[in-house]
């Protein structure tokens, strides 16, 4: 995790939120911890290496889930090709009957 200065309240951890008295007119300023950082400052965020890291798993998973299904493909057009055998082998000999 890397740290980045948190865009809310600029590195602060607090900042200031006008508010509005009605009489006698004039605007306050009040302070306000600022919830994005938790008055840090600083907000932890995912470098871009484990960002990176983290794509190329998603990819390998992908990639491996579809080796997987071409593999079951296979092993199913294989199985029919055995039942497709057997059954004319079957036709075969009821035709020479
Ligand atoms: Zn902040």
């Amino acid at each position: 995790m890397t740290k980045q200065i948190c865009p809310r309240c600029k590195g602060n951890g607090y900042f200031y939120v006008k508010k509005e008295v009605r009489w006698p007119q004039k605007q306050e300023d009040i302070v306000v911890q600022c919830p994005q950082c938790d008055s840090e400052g600083e907000i932890e965020m995912m470098d871009e290496g484990r960002i990176k890291t983290m794509e190329a798993e998603q990819r390998k998973l992908t990639v491996e889930h579809i080796k997987k299904l071409e593999e079951e493909i296979q092993r199913l057009m294989k199985q029919k090709a055995e039942l497709q055998d057997q059954v004319d082998k079957y036709i075969d000999k009821e035709t020479k009957q």
